[in-house]
């Protein structure tokens, strides 16, 4: 429905009354080309502007908005390197209030003697004056009258382009969000608001629902009374409603409800898709019933030289259960290192074989490859299983006969690296896939696999704990098994962070260990320094710490080195060499994070540890400690580290639930560093934010499936509008197609 004048939301932006070719092209450059993106645009955050308050009315530790003079200015640079700008005002009615900032230069620029600011924030005192640290501020032009008290919105901005461009920009858009369809069917929202309530009545008393959690004020969702949101009941807001509270909202609960709607609806979007995906990976083609009968079981579990834990158990039966069905499995283990994911593995694997099928189990790395192949050889070598390796270094030949024996069936199993899911790879009778460390691997090698004939049962292996709310995400079209429980007799690994001028006692302990006949890791995070000071100093990469290491505190010992540009074959000798104690210490880059198994290995060093994410410090912590020794780490902190990143580390010393870890790691460096960088699969999220937004996307996700249950193509008239935002936003990635 186009409005008389012929503008409506598809229009582009210069051509809207109120913006113009200048506005137009500065808004282009953040993506904004037509009204609708505009409008689609939403603010980082709220400045809260209150009733403002004189000096008398301000209290510690409260938020507060003042209105005020700026009479004096200082900026400033620390030993630290950081930078502080000042901006002392002079309060209207009385009183003074000093605002600060660090690490903020440009600030300086904004301000002038004389100008007229409405400064927000919490109010905290500095000796004798009151002062707000980081305020959110409004600076009035000459004569400019301030603004009402309702909250202002604070859109990301780019070069050129100012608050009150946007502000004037979406000014005119607005009349327009009449024309912008609803795309949430009424049910759908109703039935969120309902849940919501629940689930408020449900944590209120806990009061740490980040629904509700004031501290949220800190990554973006508006800072929020505890009161205030108990007397309003939440509301999943209509489309009109929503797009004109979040950019014009009368109050901060209007402006939290508008957020809440577009929060949910693009984690439901997301979830439908998964939904959709799991849905078609289940039913478009069966897989191989893989039963294994008491006999089966019992037989392979004989195999195991040890008793399987309780969550070992109850992760087998998950795995039994799926692989005897026609529906193909999609299961991931969950498991902190060490807690014996391999086991399952295994167990899969042999009643493939039991079945007459295929098995083949992907790694990361040729090295984790032939380790794994290894193992599975000496624990079946007397029987009759015919497994073999298939990994990038071998070629020519050999690698055509192996390929050859692995399509007419002589093979049963098959270990590997991707090589495995290469083109001229094909199985006779391939029931089962194993995925080592999943988070290494993208979901487009996945989806990959899906498209050959044979649909195998599938079990994925994850040693990174997965947060939950990152697992819905990127793993919310597979079934999860958790192990928590770890094999009796594994001890903790204590773990230290070292101060400046401990290093010389700890190489003497590493010595000692050494000298017991313990070997030692230690670990660089990077192949050489990139830069001449980095190779002064204490950040070294591998090569040179190995060089300052074998020449000087472990003179003594023999030192090897092994790292990422090294090849298969090379690599393979020096951890060989390892394994048979040739070596005694082993500098390393983070190649050995994943799976590498030395049990006599009992210390390990991390240089400039500050570098590494939680989550891959622990899978290092986890490379020792294995056998019957004890395990110690101790982490160097490059030595301009700061104080925040040494709680991290020291958190990190005290700490050894993988999945808290996980937790810590996805709030403080974001999803992306937590699955590495390879992860290709991680859906861009525009206003959700996976370690706020918990409890919606656990909204969404049940909502999400309840209707995949009964329209699993989205092909009822009512959810047209949502079946195109699906393929729209995930279509490319999940294969999700538009015809059918
Ligand atoms: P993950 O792959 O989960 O990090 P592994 O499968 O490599 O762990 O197992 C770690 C170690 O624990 C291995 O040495 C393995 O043999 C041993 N192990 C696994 N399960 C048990 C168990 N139930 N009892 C005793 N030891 C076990
Ligand atoms: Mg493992």
């Amino acid at each position: 429905m186009a409005s008389p004048i012929g503008i409506d939301s598809k229009t582009p932006l210069q051509l809207v009354p109120g913006i113009g070719a200048q506005k137009a092209s500065l808004l282009e450059r953040l993506g904004l080309r037509r009204a609708i993106d505009l409008l689609f645009f939403f603010p980082r955050t709220y400045q809260d502007v209150q009733p403002w308050s004189t000096a008398l009315e301000l209290t510690e530790n409260t938020r507060a908005c003042v209105l005020g003079t700026v009479i004096d200015m200082d900026s400033r640079f620390g030993f630290d390197g950081r930078s502080s700008v000042g901006v002392l005002l002079e309060i209207e009615g009385g009183g003074y209030l000093r605002c600060v900032w660090y690490n903020q230069p440009f600030r300086r620029e904004q301000f002038s003697i004389g100008r007229r600011v409405l400064a927000t924030g919490v109010v905290k005192s500095s000796g004798v004056a009151l002062q707000m640290r980081h305020p959110e501020v409004l600076l009035l032009a000459d004569g400019e009258e301030p603004p009402p008290a309702k909250p202002i919105p604070i859109y990301p901005l780019t070069e050129g382009l100012q608050q009150r461009n946007v502000a004037q920009s979406m000014a005119a858009v607005i009349p327009l969000i009449e024309h912008v369809e609803e795309a949430l069917p009424l049910e759908v929202r109703e039935r969120a608001a309902q849940k919501l309530a629940f689930m408020l009545s449900a944590t209120s008393s806990s009061g740490n629902s980040t629904l509700l959690n004031s501290e949220s004020a800190s990554v973006g969702l508006p800072l929020f009374d505890g009161d205030l949101a108990a007397s309003a009941p939440p509301k999943l807001l209509a489309i009109h409603d929503a797009l004109r509270m979040i950019h014009q909202p009368e109050t901060m609960i209007e402006a939290h409800n508008a957020r809440l709607r577009f929060i949910f609806q693009e984690l439901f979007v997301l979830q439908l898709a998964l939904a959709m995906h799991r849905h078609k990976t289940q039913y478009s083609k069966p897989a191989p019933s893989i039963p294994s009968n008491a006999m089966v079981h019992a037989r392979i579990l004989k195999r195991f030289p040890f008793d399987l834990t309780g969550d070992q158990t109850l992760a087998i039966e998950d795995i039994r259960r799926d692989m005897a069905r026609e529906i193909p499995m999609n299961r991931l283990i969950q498991g902190d290192v060490g807690t014996g994911k391999t086991a399952l593995a295994q167990y899969a694997m042999l009643s493939a074989v039991a079945n007459h099928y295929q098995a083949a189990m992907m790694v990361p790395t040729e090295l984790l490859a032939r380790q794994h192949h290894r193992k599975l050889c000496e624990q079946l070598k007397d029987s009759k299983v015919m497994i073999e390796l298939l990994v990038g270094s071998i070629s020519g030949k050999d690698k055509r006969e192996l390929l050859q024996r692995i399509a007419i069936g002589t093979v049963d199993i098959v270990v590997g690296t991707q090589a495995l899911i290469g083109e001229h790879v094909e199985f006779a009778k391939l029931g089962l896939l194993v995925i080592d460390e999943q988070h290494r691997f993208g979901v487009e090698q996945r989806a990959s696999l899906r498209k050959s004939r044979t649909v195998p049962h599938y079990l994925v292996m994850t040693a990174t704990p997965i947060p939950r709310t990152l697992a819905m995400t990127v793993f919310g079209d597979l079934d999860v098994s958790i192990l928590r429980q770890r094999p009796p007799g594994q001890s903790v690994v204590q773990t230290y962070v070292s101060e400046p001028g401990q290093q010389e006692r700890w190489w003497k302990f590493v010595l000692e260990q050494v000298h017991s006949g313990r070997q030692a890791f230690v670990v660089a995070p990077r192949v050489e320094a990139t830069s001449e000071e980095d190779a002064a100093g204490e950040s070294a990469g591998a090569i040179q710490q190995w060089e300052l290491l074998s020449q000087g505190p472990l003179a003594e010992l023999r030192v090897g080195l092994v790292h990422g540009r090294m090849d298969g074959d090379e690599k393979q000798q020096k951890l060989d060499d390892f394994v048979s104690g040739k070596i005694q210490v082993l500098v390393a880059t983070t190649v050995i994070e994943v799976g590498i198994d030395v049990p006599n290995a009992s210390v390990m060093t991390i240089l400039d540890a500050d570098r590494l994410g939680l989550a891959q410090l622990h899978q290092l912590r986890g490379r020792v400690g294995r056998g019957r020794f004890p395990g110690y780490v101790c982490l160097f902190p490059r030595s301009d580290i700061g104080d925040e990143e040494l709680e991290r580390l020291k958190l990190f010393a005290s700490n050894h639930d993988g999945f808290a870890l996980a937790e810590l790691d996805l709030k403080l460096r974001g999803p992306g560093e937590l699955l590495g960088t390879r992860q290709t699969g991680l859906p861009t999220l525009r206003i959700a934010d996976l370690s706020r937004d918990a409890e919606i996307l656990q909204l969404a996700r049940s909502i999400a499936c309840e209707i995949i249950a009964t329209d699993p193509l989205l092909n009822l008239p009512e959810h047209a509008k949502l079946r195109r935002q699906v393929v729209a936003k995930h279509g490319a990635t999940l294969e999700i197609s538009d015809v059918g």
